[in-house]
């Protein structure tokens, strides 16, 4: 029979690339999203859909009824900047709704394992060594880093006291189709959206801050090894590779042949310098290593978002 897995935030940019890879694989898919950035038609026709908050008793019952082999919590506010400005919105949903599903998931008798969105830029935060290891300190910056943090720690106590196993799967700046070019975190999706649209680009600061691009499809595929490996415990997913923002813009202007620069604005207070972590224990633990260069990456999105213009 067919293994279960249930995906909250199935409706979102990377927790639907997530649903895509397990169907393709042969799983059977339950999404669970509210709705409030993903999109229903995000949501693969072959999998079930519940429109339901993740902090809600109807969730949990949800979960429970489902009776799901593994869960993916995806379902998250994602925005660093909304953190900061109201800390208790996004611990609600971000630990509390985490909370929630893993009740749910000890309740639903079923559960092996929880696959969970870490982050790699944000539990980090500034680091001693680029690219970071799993092993180096987390010292969040952001409240959103922070809860990000506590997810895991909260992910040991249920796997210390019900059994319950964990991956979590610590992304680095993920791109790709379908992400949202109005949100606050993916500067590829904003660019290709201003690219798109004949308007200039803006680059914060000199243009020299350094992130860890890694392809939405290569995220999807790690969740899928971690959970077909059984994986246990914390693992980075991120190219290893750090890439300057001007260089990004440069990659993308090329791709939509544009040819004048980019404009630059003051930097952002608080902005990380270089943010890059090391992926080589996913590759012993997991057998995974990121396949999507970023200019292929970066063409594939571009691509994506051009097709949606015609
Ligand atoms: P996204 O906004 O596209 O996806 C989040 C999904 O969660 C959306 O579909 C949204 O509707 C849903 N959601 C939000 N609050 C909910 C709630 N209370 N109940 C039910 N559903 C809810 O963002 P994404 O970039 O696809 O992020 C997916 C996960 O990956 C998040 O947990 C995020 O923190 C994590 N992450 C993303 C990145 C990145 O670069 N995009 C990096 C590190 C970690």
């Amino acid at each position: 029979m067919a293994k279960r897995i249930l995906i909250t935030g199935g409706a979102g940019f990377i927790g639907s690339t997530i649903a895509d890879r397990f169907l393709q694989a042969g799983w059977d898919v339950a999404v669970l999203d509210d709705l409030s950035s993903g999109k229903r038609e995000n949501v693969p026709a072959a999998a079930r859909f519940y429109p339901l908050d993740v902090r809600s008793a109807a969730a949990a019952e949800a979960i429970r009824a489902e009776r799901p082999d593994v869960v993916c919590h995806q379902a998250a506010q994602i925005d660093v900047r909304r953190s900061m400005d109201d800390p208790r919105f996004d611990a609600d949903v971000n630990v509390g709704g985490l909370l929630n599903v893993l009740q749910a998931a000890v309740a639903a008798g079923s559960v092996e394992q929880v696959l969970f969105a870490s982050s790699g830029g944000a539990t980090y935060g500034d680091t001693d060594v680029v690219p970071t290891p799993e092993s180096h300190p987390q010292r969040p910056v952001s409240n959103y880093g922070a809860a990000k943090a506590a997810g895991e720690l909260y992910l040991g106590v249920y796997q210390a006291t019900y059994g319950l196993r964990f991956a979590a799967l610590r992304y680095s700046n993920v791109y790709g189709p379908r992400q949202d070019p109005h949100g606050e975190a993916g500067v590829v999706a904003i660019f290709c959206g201003r690219l798109l649209d004949g308007r200039p680009c803006t680059i914060y600061g000199d243009g020299r801050q350094t992130r860890d691009y890694v392809f939405a499809g290569d995220v999807a595929r790690a969740n899928l090894l971690a959970a077909e490996r059984r994986f246990d415990g914390a693992l980075n997913v991120g190219t290893g590779v750090e890439t300057d923002v001007l260089r990004l813009y440069g990659e993308l202007a090329k791709i939509a042949g544009v040819s004048r620069g980019p404009e630059h604005a003051p930097a952002r207070l608080g902005e990380q310098k270089r943010s890059c972590i090391d992926p080589s224990a996913a590759a012993t633990a997991i057998g995974w290593k990121p396949e999507v260069a970023l200019a292929d990456g970066l063409a594939r999105t571009y691509e994506w978002f051009r097709a949606r213009r015609d």
